[in-house]
This record gives structure tokens, C-alpha cells and sequence, in this order.
């Protein structure tokens, strides 16, 4: 799709705002209101949605929402205002992994596009440049498009369950110290990557040492406290080369990154299902096929990012070392002590590029729900040969991302939405990420309103019979006119048309 020049002067991000929204109106954004109230004294306290996380996935869901007439939509967040998601947090990389036009998140509106965005804060020469775009202006394009959408996200606000209440879903939430429930009709959850357990952290080195002694990297690090020290880094994906490349920027004496294969892997498999064929239709794919796609996935990772790797390798003290699983981890005297199939290795401070566990019971906001889902291993019987204990624990999802209850008559499992990284098997590895938004929001809306539609079935027919909404600008009384005018046609013949009354 061209992109038209920006006329000179450029015009500011507030700017682009209007003209966004102009796009917007002119798309007939937003749907009109089509949910009615539930009938109870209550009913405009209750939300059509909970969304569950203000990241990107989060804030895109409530604008598609909004956009196809829903009223009541609440995005809450337990990070600070600004700091949803990884960006400005943990994620340490200095641009994105995801090439700059595989984005999606503008529904084919090019005003509303990181794009346009970046050109109208940068100019075009800018982008024209740009080889990926910068991880926190990634972020403050997400900011600006939640401005746009008036998505005000409830910052600081940790969901602690989610539980059924009659027919509606009551979120329990801590919000400044205090707890409140929340009533929903249906709830997403836009938890991000982390959404289907917790980071890992492997028992060798959590039984050994003290807290003190590790992080994760997918956590907050005090780099400044690293000065000095000899870092030993496990895993080879992003973070552990971008947590790397921070320790020594910090001062650390040197950082060895180990890892379990003897080589690191050289193409990127997410590019190749990263088409629009699999992205839109992939939960129509066999149970088999998504099953072993995502063992696929657990066998081939990704390179680290070019610019992440080149950079590590440059620095003076940075040591990569292949085929070093870490066998046995103990605290000595003076150093924490690694051993390797090569040999000893002696550190201060250790950082876990490890990954996450999947396991459901660790998540608080599913502490009602966790065990009344379906699981793949419960619904899904292998192949010889392609059992895989880790995938058995991820949650059969339905095609619209919703849970789906152990037990039928658990019906209010289904009102909950799992947008997040328990989708993997059922919907494959790319719904909440950059390039699958485009593809997988569409699929959880959808599902949203099936479901409030569903809900709604028996007030249908008396709704529609009740409906009033007259395209016809004539009075009620009309025919009666239009009878009594053919009336009189019929008594003088030179009379022969009905009289409009003033007015209609
Ligand atoms: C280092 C790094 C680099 C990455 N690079 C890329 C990339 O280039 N391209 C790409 O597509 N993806 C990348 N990712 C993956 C990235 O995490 C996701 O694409 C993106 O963040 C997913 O967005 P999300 O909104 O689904 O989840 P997140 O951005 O993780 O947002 C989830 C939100 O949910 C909130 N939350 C969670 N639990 C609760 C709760 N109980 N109560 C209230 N709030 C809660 C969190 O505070 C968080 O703000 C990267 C990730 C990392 C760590």
C-alpha cells in the first residue's frame, strides 16, 4: 500500500490524532450500540468486557471492541501507568524482532498506523531508514493508539481471580490496597507471554543458591549491582544476549552465555507461519497438525535477533559457549560453581534466559478457573512417539480463544477468553505477538460477540418485535388520510392524490 507524502509543515502526533479519528468516523467507527442492558437494577455497572492486561494485545482488543459497538469494556492492568508489557520494563533489546511493516494492529487504516506514527514524530527519511523499529517508540506508538481510542486502562489494578456470579463472570480485583469485585459478561485475559504460568527458573539453581544469586531475565535485574562481577548467563534466545550485552554495558567483568546446543540456530521458523493462510485459519488445522507444529516449536527456536548478537560478540569480555549444559549448580566461599560437560565454571551472579513453566495453578488471576479448563493432554491423544508432558498442560481452546469447561455444565468457563500465551497449541505461536494481531484479534472478537449474542438468544424475536425505527417520515395516521383522500377521488374524480399534512 502507498503511503501519500506528508505535506510540509509536518504536522504533529496530535494531528495525526484527528486525522485518524476522521479516518475512523468515515469508516462508520464506532458501530452503534446493539448490546442491551441485562435487566437488573445493576445492569450499568456490569461490563459487556473485562479485558485483563493493557498491553498491545489488551488495548487492540478494546478498540475492535469498541469498534463493533460495545459500551462497557474495562482494560485493566496491574503494571503503572505506561509501563504495560514488556517494552519499557524487562524487555531489554533495542529494537523489535518483528520486521518493521509486518504490523497489523491499524485495521487497514493508515492514519493509525506506527507508520505514519513514526514519520509524523521522525519524518519519512526516518522510517525510509529504519531497519526495525525502536522498542520504546514502539511503545509510545501503543500509548498514542490507545489515545486515540480513549482506552482508559486501569493502571495498578491486579486481577486476583476470576470466578462465575450467576450468569456473569465477577472479577475480583486489588486496586491501592483495596479489594473490589467487578461483574462481566465475558473476560479476556491479555496476560502476554507469561499468561499460561510463570517464568522459569530451573530447580538446579533456585534449590542451590540464594534469591539473591539469579535473576530471570525476564524480570527486573539491578545491572548497577552487577559491576564487577563475573555473570553466567543460561539460554541463548533474545534475553539472554540482550541481558548480556546490559551486564557488561553496566560493568560487569565478564559474562559467559551457555547453552545447551552446539550450535545456535540460524533461521527464524516463526517467519515461515507467519502467512495469512496460517494465521487466519490455523485453529482449523487437525488436532495432529497444530500438536506437532508446536512440538516443531519446542525443538527449533529462534536465532537470537542479528543486531542482539552482533552486538554481545563484539564486546570484550562477552564469551559464548555452546554445548554447556549446566549439570550442577552449589555456592562456594568465594563464587557460585557451574558445572559443565567442559569443566568448571565459576560466576557471581547468574541470569536465566529459561523460558516459562506452562502451568496454570500459579497464575492468581485463575485460581477459580485453572482446573475447571480443558487440557490438550484430556482431549488429545498423541501419536506414538509424540507425547510431550509440557504441551498436555496447555488449555484446549476453542476457536475463539475461549476456555472450554472439564465439565458442560461449567458453562461460565466459556465466557473467559485466553488470549494469551496458553493459546500456543490450539491457535499456534503467533496470536498475541505484532504480526499475528492482524489475524488473531478478529478470531477473540468474534468470540466475544457470539457469546453475548448467544446470550441474548431469547430476547431476540421480542426485541426485534419491539423495534422501532421508522425509515418512512410519514405520520402514524397516514393510511387513514390516504383512505379518506381516495374517498374523495372517488366522490370528485378530478381529485385523485392523496394530501400530505404539513409536517409529514
Ligand atoms: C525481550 C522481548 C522482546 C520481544 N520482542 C518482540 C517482537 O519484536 N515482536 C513481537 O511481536 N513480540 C515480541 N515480544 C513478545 C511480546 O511480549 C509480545 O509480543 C507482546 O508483549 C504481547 O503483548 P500482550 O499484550 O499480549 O502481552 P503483554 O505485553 O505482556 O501485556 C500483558 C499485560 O498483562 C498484565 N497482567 C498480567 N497479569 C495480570 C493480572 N493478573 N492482573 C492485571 N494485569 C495483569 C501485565 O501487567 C501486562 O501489562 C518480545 C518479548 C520480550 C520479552
Amino acid at each position: 500500500m502507498m503511503i501519500a507524502p506528508i505535506d510540509a509543515p509536518r504536522i504533529t502526533l496530535d494531528d495525526l490524532k484527528q486525522e485518524a479519528l476522521a479516518d475512523l468516523t468515515a469508516l462508520g467507527y464506532p458501530s452503534a450500540a446493539w448490546l442491551s442492558d441485562l435487566p437488573r437494577p445493576d445492569a450499568a455497572e456490569i461490563a459487556d468486557a473485562i479485558i485483563v492486561g493493557g498491553g498491545q494485545s489488551g488495548v487492540t482488543i478494546a478498540a475492535a471492541l469498541k469498534w463493533d459497538g460495545l459500551r462497557h469494556i474495562r482494560v485493566l492492568d496491574s503494571g503503572a501507568p505506561g509501563a504495560e508489557g514488556p517494552w519499557l520494563t524487562f524487555a531489554r533489546m533495542e529494537e523489535l524482532r518483528t520486521p518493521k511493516t509486518q504490523v497489523g494492529n491499524e485495521f487497514n487504516v493508515i492514519n493509525l498506523s506506527v507508520r505514519r506514527w513514526f514519520e509524523t514524530r521522525y519524518g519519512q527519511q526516518a522510517w525510509a531508514d529504519l531497519s526495525r523499529i525502536p522498542r520504546t517508540d514502539w511503545k509510545a506508538y501503543l500509548d498514542w493508539y490507545a489515545d486515540v481510542f480513549e482506552i482508559a486502562i486501569t493502571n495498578h489494578c491486579e486481577v486476583l481471580d476470576v470466578a462465575p456470579e450467576g450468569d456473569l463472570i465477577a472479577v475480583t480485583t486489588r486496586l491501592g490496597g483495596r479489594i473490589e469485585k467487578s461483574l462481566a459478561r465475558t473476560v479476556v485475559l491479555a496476560t502476554g507471554y507469561d499468561g499460561a504460568g510463570a517464568w522459569r527458573v530451573p530447580a538446579l539453581v533456585s534449590e542451590a543458591l540464594a534469591p539473591e544469586k539469579f535473576d530471570h531475565t525476564n524480570g527486573p535485574v539491578d545491572f548497577d549491582a552487577l559491576k564487577g562481577l563475573r555473570v553466567g548467563v543460561l539460554g541463548h534466545g533474545a534475553s539472554a544476549f540482550d541481558n548480556a550485552i546490559k551486564a557488561l554495558e553496566a560493568g560487569a567483568a565478564s559474562v559467559d552465555l551457555c547453552f545447551r546446543r552446539a550450535r545456535l540456530p540460524r533461521t527464524n521458523p516463526h517467519r515461515a507461519v507467519e502467512t495469512p493462510g496460517m494465521m487466519t485459519h490455523y485453529p482449523d488445522l487437525s488436532e495432529t497438525t497444530r500438536w506437532d507444529i508446536a512440538r516443531f516449536f519446542r525443538s527449533a527456536d529462534q536465532p537470537p535477533p542479528v543486531r542482539s548478537f552482533e552486538t554481545a560478540m563484539r564486546l570484550e569480555n562477552f564469551k559464548l559457549r555452546p554445548a554447556t549444559p549446566w549439570l550442577e549448580v552449589s555456592q562456594q566461599a568465594d563464587a557460585i560453581r557451574v558445572t559443565t560437560p567442559e569443566g568448571i565454571l565459576e560466576f557471581d551472579h547468574l541470569l536465566l534466559a529459561t523460558g516459562m513453566d506452562v502451568d496454570l495453578a500459579v497464575r492468581p488471576e485463575l485460581k477459580t478457573i485453572h482446573d475447571k479448563v480443558a487440557l490438550w493432554g484430556e482431549r488429545y491423544t498423541p501419536k506414538d512417539g509424540s507425547a510431550d508432558a509440557r504441551l498436555a498442560r496447555f488449555p484446549y481452546l476453542d476457536g475463539f480463544y475461549g476456555f472450554i469447561p472439564k465439565d458442560p455444565d461449567e458453562t461460565w468457563v466459556s465466557r473467559v477468553f485466553a488470549f494469551n500465551s496458553s493459546s500456543f497449541v490450539s491457535h499456534g505461536p503467533h496470536s498475541t505477538s505484532i504480526s499475528g494481531h492482524k489475524y488473531a484479534v478478529p478470531r477473540l472478537v468474534r468470540g466475544v460477540l457470539r457469546r453475548l449474542l448467544l446470550d441474548r438468544e431469547a430476547v431476540i424475536l421480542p426485541e426485534l418485535e419491539a423495534y422501532v425505527s421508522p425509515d418512512l417520515p410519514i405520520p402514524d395516521d397516514f393510511e387513514t388520510v390516504v383512505a379518506e383522500a381516495n374517498r374523495q377521488s372517488a366522490r370528485s374524480p378530478e381529485t385523485n392524490k392523496p394530501t400530505m399534512r404539513s409536517g409529514a
